[in-house]
């Protein structure tokens, strides 16, 4: 009995991301793969628009939680039922073959973009594992199939794929990322909570492509962009919107189907344009071809190119990535825009920028946000006594110190100005904060910056910090009075003798 059962699916790719996961770990053995059938008696929902949309963005999760498992949008989920049970009678054959033959068929859905029910895919996935390639599927498989399929049914594990069972009773369903399946193999419960985004710039390009039967015809030019670009797929015009607003899905392209049935798609180009500005997202359009007339009115509504979908896939795969090229150094000058020059933390620019937006966030979570002021303990005496140099030297170590406190991807270190740094942590409570400024007072002691003989006796550099914390959704605040009341803490720390971290009183002012 292995140590470990999953109820897995064949056309889940959070399935076969676990299990890449575990191969990778060298942990199969360990493991009683259970094949079901998600998408049980949903027949018509598969190939459906919906069902396509679902799926992209269940592949860009898995890129951004697993970014170690490859794995590409396929061109539709097909009917597993078949090749389930192929699986189940190749186990029944010979287990370790029938190992070979799982990951070949995954490999040949998630990976290659392959139709799993198709005969010659499963005949040559058989072949390479070196199974007989005229397997029966008989009775006794579709018996396993519906006892499996029962099981997880009714193990609790809210018809979710994939779930882990372990011997003790623990469960894990869902896939958050690495540490969390590595955790829980070792023996510790997880609970799973929604990760929130992670980095914030991420290596592969997104792309929303938008409109009509847009997957369908349009499947040659997406087939050649979908290995280096995370392809999302919006259903409505407004959820096209809600990505281009939102921070961690964004897309860096967005590309419209002009299927010649839009009556109104120069007004389309003209609101979509203007709500990508801010952000620089190219728009580009791909259709049959129109009236130089046409043509040119889109380009006045703000689109970068309108592309002829007859052309061949690697034409309109040049001019995609032209654009996204663009993109991209429009984003790492805008990256390197919100750097401060000597310390190499955000400056004081991007920090009022990200401040605005984490607030509007914090309102929209109910979270709380905290602010952290930091300034330098006698730094005049430090710049006079030892020379700029040195000061220089010394704010660019506390600034990479306080930056390695900062460990979530949210958590936003700048140069307020001068001698003085602001870490704003969304989402983290007044106690949260405190642990993070004490942690930070901490590496700062580590680092052991000595002041001239002549000053404070040689003692070591020190910083005082002001802490201050609230609630977004609250009525009668704002982000000014969270600044101010840090700032205010500060100085509470500063007249108590500095070195310190202080959080905020009302009633101690
Ligand atoms: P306190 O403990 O009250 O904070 O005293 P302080 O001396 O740190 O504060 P004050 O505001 O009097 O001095 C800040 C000093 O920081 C002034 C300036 O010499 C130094 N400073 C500001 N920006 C820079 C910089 O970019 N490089 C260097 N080397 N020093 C800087
Ligand atoms: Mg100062
Ligand atoms: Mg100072």
């Amino acid at each position: 009995m292995a140590d470990y059962v999953v109820y897995a699916d064949l056309n889940c790719p959070f399935s076969y991301a676990l299990y890449e996961t575990l191969s990778s770990y060298n942990l199969l053995h360990r493991v009683e793969w259970r094949l079901v059938e998600h998408h049980h008696e949903m027949g018509s929902y598969l190939g459906s628009a919906e069902s396509m949309a679902e799926l992209a963005s269940d592949v860009f999760s898995i890129r951004s939680r697993v970014p170690e498992v490859s794995i590409s949008l396929p061109m539709n989920r097909g009917d597993s039922y078949f090749p389930t049970l192929c699986v189940i009678a190749a186990q029944l054959i010979n287990p370790e073959q029938a190992q070979t033959f799982l990951r070949s068929m995954y490999r040949a859905l998630w990976v290659e973009g392959k139709e799993p029910g198709n005969p010659s895919v499963i005949f040559h996935c058989l072949e390479e594992a070196g199974l007989p390639t005229e397997i029966e599927t008989d009775e006794l498989c579709e018996e396993i199939l519906t006892r499996w399929q029962g099981e997880w049914e009714g193990g609790n594990f809210g018809l979710r794929t994939p779930a882990i069972l372990a011997s003790d009773g623990r469960k894990l369903v869902g896939l958050l990322n690495r540490e969390s399946v590595s955790a829980f193999l070792n023996g510790e419960d997880i609970t799973p909570t929604e990760l929130t985004s992670g980095s914030r710039l991420q290596e592969r390009m997104t792309i929303a492509l938008y409109g009509g039967e847009a997957v369908a015809e349009l499947w040659s030019v997406l087939a050649s962009l979908r290995d280096d670009s995370n392809i999302l797929l919006p259903q409505s015009l407004m959820a096209l919107s809600e990505l281009i607003m939102s921070d961690d899905r964004c897309p860096d392209l967005v590309l419209l189907h002009n299927d010649g049935q839009a009556t109104n798609l120069i007004e389309q180009c003209r609101e979509l344009s203007h709500l990508m500005r801010e952000k620089q997202i190219p728009l580009a359009v791909i259709g049959e071809p129109l009236s130089d007339n046409q043509e040119a009115e889109l380009y006045d509504a703000g689109i970068s190119d309108y592309l002829h979908q007859s052309r061949e896939a690697s034409i309109i795969q040049a001019r995609l990535n032209i654009l996204l090229q663009l993109k991209r150094s429009h984003d790492l000058l805008a990256r390197a825009a919100s750097i401060d020059n000597l310390t190499q933390v955000f400056n004081r620019r991007e920090f009022e920028r990200t401040f605005e937006t984490e607030w509007r966030r914090g309102q929209r979570s109910r979270l709380p946000i905290s602010l952290i002021l930091l300034d330098i303990d006698h730094f005049k005496a430090f710049n006079d006594s030892l020379g700029h140099l040195y000061g220089d030297q010394c704010l660019k170590q506390i600034a990479q110190a306080i930056k390695g406190c900062a460990r979530r991807a949210q958590d936003i270190v700048s140069r307020y100005g001068g001698e003085e740094f602001c870490l704003l942590a969304p989402e983290t409570d007044q106690a949260g904060a405190l642990v993070l400024a004490e942690n930070i007072q901490k590496k700062i002691a580590e680092l052991n910056i000595r002041h001239s003989d002549n000053v404070n006796n040689g003692a070591a550099v020190t910083a005082s910090l002001g802490i201050a914390t609230l609630m977004p959704s609250q009525k009668g605040v704002s982000p000014r009075l969270l600044l101010e009341q840090a700032d205010t803490a500060l100085y509470q720390a500063k007249d108590a003798g500095r070195n310190q971290a202080r959080c905020y009183e009302a009633d101690a002012q």
